[in-house]
């Protein structure tokens, strides 16, 4: 097959989403500031060439805080943690810089107003998932359902129909969701919906953008890490949509050429979490076997960006 001419459709938008650039900012800035070591708690976003990045200028990843020695500033996840860490780091005397994406800690607030109006709440969402986990560690344990499908509707049990409101995971396909929320309000017409959507703008964007090119490709490939909710959700989308040949790589070792063999129009885009010098990796090796044409998705490309928390916002971050 070598030589053969393949035309890469490039999704756009793709890869790194506002809450990830700003995750990774604070832990070089806290690096700058504080010099290394500096502590993560879990992978500050579900990727491990970026994990990796920030390991080479000192910051260490950890899975809880009793790995965090005294003296030394810890960086919470992009995804966000139970109430019950920042308790324990405040309890510790903890230096701590929270990396919550700021679209996930709406999602935290808007629960806790539901709880303080009394209200029982459904979250749909990935069981185990950190987001998850952190977002049902908002409130006393008990206080959310969690479900994950359509199908897990019928056998909620709730205190007061009534009396319901429901959240969801940012990272979730846009059209499943559409289908849990269905159920939901079939079953309970009066459970209240978020104010604004809950699944992100750069989710929403990235599938769409899947949606804009997997019917015209013979396979679709994504970067981004088998543990990445978003990434995953977006070789959902191809696959639902028919796309022939769709899958999750972490980079260019991992394309599956064989699959691939006589395929000569393929999409190529990136999860929230995964760099794009992993997909001009890909790119590039794609071009060390074929001749390669590129084609870019017409789709408008993002404006959003998130402040820095203040500790770490007047810092010049590292080159
Ligand atoms: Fe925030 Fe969405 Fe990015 Fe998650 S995927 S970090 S919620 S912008």
């Amino acid at each position: 097959m070598t030589g053969e001419q393949v035309t890469i459709v490039l999704a756009n938008p793709r890869g790194f989403c506002a809450g990830v650039v700003r995750a990774i900012d604070i832990v070089e800035r806290a690096l700058e500031k504080f010099g290394p070591p500096v502590y993560v708690r879990h992978e500050i976003v579900h990727n491990r060439f970026v994990v990796e990045s920030l390991e080479c200028k000192g910051a260490i990843f950890v899975d809880e805080l009793d790995e965090v020695p005294d003296g030394r500033p810890v960086i919470f996840s992009a995804h966000g943690v139970p109430k019950a860490v920042p308790a324990e780091a405040e309890s510790r005397r903890m230096l701590y810089v929270d990396a919550t994406c700021p679209l996930v800690s709406k999602v935290h607030r808007e629960a806790e107003r539901h709880y303080k109006d009394g209200l029982q709440i459904v979250m749909i969402g990935h069981r185990g998932h950190p987001e998850v986990i952190g977002t049902l560690g908002q409130l006393p344990e008990g206080s959310i359902l969690l479900v994950e499908g359509a199908e897990e509707v019928a056998g909620l049990e709730v205190r007061d129909p009534a009396r319901l409101a429901y959240v969801t995971q940012t990272t979730l396909s846009v059209d499943e969701t559409a289908e849990v929320v269905q159920a939901l309000q079939e079953r309970f017409p009066k459970i209240r919906t978020p104010r604004k959507e809950d699944i992100c703008y750069a989710t929403t964007n990235r599938q769409q953008a899947v949606k804009d090119i997997a019917q015209s490709c013979e396979a679709l490939l994504v970067v981004g890490a088998p543990n990445s909710s978003n990434s995953r959700r977006l070789v959902e989308v191809a696959q639902k949509l028919g796309c022939p040949f769709a899958a999750l790589v972490q980079r260019a070792a991992d394309i599956p050429w064989e699959a691939l063999a006589g395929k000569t129009r393929v999409g190529l885009t990136a999860g929230a979490s995964a760099p794009e010098v992993l997909v001009q990796e890909v790119i590039d090796a794609f071009r060390a076997r074929h001749e390669v044409s590129i084609e870019y998705s017409s789709t408008p490309d993002e404006d959003v960006a998130f402040k820095l928390p203040r500790i770490v916002a007047k810092v010049t971050a590292a080159a």
